[in-house]
């Protein structure tokens, strides 16, 4: 446990870059997306990187580029998590996916795997690794939760439903971290340029009866006063501050990237 009255370890300066020399780090969907640009940022930081994805390829490739290791786990299944490595400095929790369908037509397992990969696996990742952590006094959990965490929207039951959850589980990580120099947030992003983002659309489309082109501008950066869909490095990048020296007294909030959307 840190001693409440002492100061913390010299920090280097405020314009310095983020070194993770002799860190591990754990980023579940590092196969893809936002994931991937985690793992690269992190890797860049001078992190070994666990990549983590049921896609073993993608998995693989990214872990090569990253010098780092690939792990295949379908995280939908809660004994997956025991067989990762739990010598972990660095958890990000960051492996999702979206369903959209109105509630009257939201089909219940669909429901249930969204709670499992989005919900369960986060929670079982952060008892997996925690004792490391708190055995050496430091550790950094990033939930890259979304506006949908912070906001609401039609036809996203599910996914609006475990990323308020991971809101609350990444709270009480706070509190019980703080004590052992772990720190544990949320990224909120708004619509990345992902994958899932680009599957959206056309679910969007289907949806609303309407074009992918007029889902982007009309539906999707309709709440964004910055209209344009965000990078996945520009999340990485906050997510690589908040594992850095400077951030150690931020914890327990969630950082919105959403180009405005939430300061309406
Ligand atoms: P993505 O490109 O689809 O990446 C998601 C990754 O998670 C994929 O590699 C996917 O593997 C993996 N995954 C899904 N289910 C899994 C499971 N059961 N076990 C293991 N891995 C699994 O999506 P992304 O946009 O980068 O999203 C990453 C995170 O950011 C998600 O939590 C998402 O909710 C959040 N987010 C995204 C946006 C956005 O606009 N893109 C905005 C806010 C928040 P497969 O490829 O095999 O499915």
């Amino acid at each position: 446990m840190t001693n409440t009255f002492h100061a913390p370890a010299p920090l280097p300066p405020p314009s310095a870059a983020v070194d993770l020399s002799g860190r591990t780090a754990l980023v579940t969907g590092g196969g893809s997306g936002i994931g991937r640009a985690c793992v690269l940022a992190l890797a860049q930081a001078g992190a070994v990187v666990y990549v983590v994805d049921r896609d073993a390829d993608a998995a693989k490739a990214v872990a090569e580029i990253a010098g780092g290791q690939a792990h295949v786990a379908d995280l939908a299944d809660p004994g997956a998590v025991d067989l990762l490595p739990a010598e972990v400095d660095i958890l990000v929790n960051n492996a999702g996916l979206q369903h959209v369908a109105p509630l009257t037509e939201f089909p219940p397992e669909r429901f249930e795997l969204i709670q499992k990969v989005m919900v369960t696996a986060p929670f079982l990742l952060m008892r997996h690794v925690l004792p490391h952590m708190y055995a050496h006094g430091w550790g950094r959990i990033v939930n890259v939760s979304s506006v949908h965490g912070l906001r609401a929207s039609a036809f996203k039951s599910a996914y609006v439903a475990a990323k308020h959850a991971l809101e609350g589980l990444s709270k009480v990580a706070a509190i019980e971290g703080a004590p052992h120099g772990v720190t544990s947030n949320c990224v909120n992003p708004g619509y990345v340029r992902t994958p899932l983002v680009e599957n959206q659309v056309r679910d969007q489309a289907a949806a609303h009866g309407i074009s992918e082109g007029d889902v982007l501008s009309n539906v999707m950066l309709a709440r964004s006063p910055v209209k344009r869909l965000l990078e996945s490095e520009e999340v990485a990048a906050a997510v690589l501050w908040l594992c850095g020296p400077h951030s150690g007294y931020l914890t327990g909030a969630s950082l919105p990237l959403d180009g405005g959307w939430t300061a309406g």
